[in-house]
């Protein structure tokens, strides 16, 4: 091979390496620019195992928007949702794709994440279907009794419960504190479908900013020794085959895990993160593969001093 033969075979070489790269960046972004979406494109979803939905819309920012996922479980005695959406908006548009997947009434609205982009919506569901019980842990409704337009729970799911809808067994259980404290999860033994809520963010810096890092780290460690096919979101992308999904779930927990020793290696350093504002400590971060994560900018500081106030003891009991 002549020089300028090898010339052209290195410079092939070195465009298909960052070709590859950049996909594989693409891939792993919960940004919906970075997969050729834009946000008129949502509200959408798609059946992951009969009659169970995965539904996405968007959470816009002035940086990114990726997507905030509800779960639709049809049976012939009524609909099961989990998590409301952001806004009445996106709560009518929810309420909208229900009625054009079936006739049923929504009997149960599972509030598996309390945070505003997950119950914005409530209100609109609640008008949409009156006779729809609300559940979520007592914890969320604590929350929410402080939340200005919301729907409250009347009943409380603290440790398991265990739904039978139309010979569909729907189990609502707690695997323990992760994003809000009030963490719940949504699990369908019969078809292995597991609903992670905001306890998994995928391809998403961890968002901490009322998390319990080590907590959060074993609920999700717990959720991956179940009989699970398919980890659903609460945010990014709910497509992929189960082994994506259940890839990217074990991606966000090495994510997870990592916030936590870069916590525990820089605070005795005594580089201080009082605050996300205030978090000199976030320079001396080696967030590794997870430094250009979506959202990882603003959400990395904020983590860090999540962490650092676990350090100090000084979370929520
Ligand atoms: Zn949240």
């Amino acid at each position: 091979m002549n020089n300028f033969r090898l010339t052209v075979a290195a410079l092939a070489c070195a465009l298909m390496t960052s070709v590859s790269a950049s996909a594989a960046d693409a891939a792993k972004s919960a940004d919906i620019a970075h997969h050729n979406l834009k946000p008129a494109d949502f509200p959408r979803w798609h059946q992951i195992v009969p009659n169970v939905y995965a539904y996405e819309d968007t959470l816009i920012t002035p940086d990114f928007t990726f997507t905030t996922n509800s779960l639709i479980i049809v049976t012939n005695e009524g609909v099961v949702l989990v998590d409301g959406q952001d806004n009445e908006t996106r709560g009518k548009a929810l309420v909208e794709a229900i009625k054009k997947i079936t006739p049923q009434p929504l009997k149960y609205m599972i509030i598996a994440s309390d945070h505003g982009d997950h119950v914005g919506g409530l209100p609109v569901v609640k008008a949409a279907f009156p006779d729809a019980t609300f559940i979520s842990s007592s914890a969320s409704l604590k929350t929410m009794q402080g939340q200005k337009r919301t729907v409250l729970p009347t009943e409380l799911v603290d440790d398991k419960r265990s739904l039978k809808l139309g010979g569909t067994e729907i189990q609502i259980l707690n695997l323990g504190r992760a994003h809000t404290g009030g963490d719940l999860v949504v699990y369908l033994p019969a078809t292995k479908v597991m609903f992670l809520s905001e306890i998994y963010d995928r391809n998403l810096f961890p968002p901490m900013i009322t998390g319990f890092p080590t907590e959060w780290a074993a609920t999700l460690k717990k959720a991956q020794t179940m009989d699970v096919t398919w980890f659903i979101p609460g945010h990014g992308f709910t497509t992929g085959t189960p082994a994506e999904l259940k890839a990217d779930l074990v991606d966000f927990t090495k994510a997870v895990d990592l916030v936590i020793s870069e916590g525990k290696r820089l605070h005795p350093t005594g580089a201080p993160c009082p605050t996300e504002k205030d978090c000199p400590a976030n320079a001396k971060a080696n967030w590794g593969p997870y430094a250009n994560a979506t959202a990882a900018a603003g959400q990395a500081p904020r983590a860090l001093a999540r962490m650092y106030a676990e350090i100090d003891g000084k979370l929520p009991k």
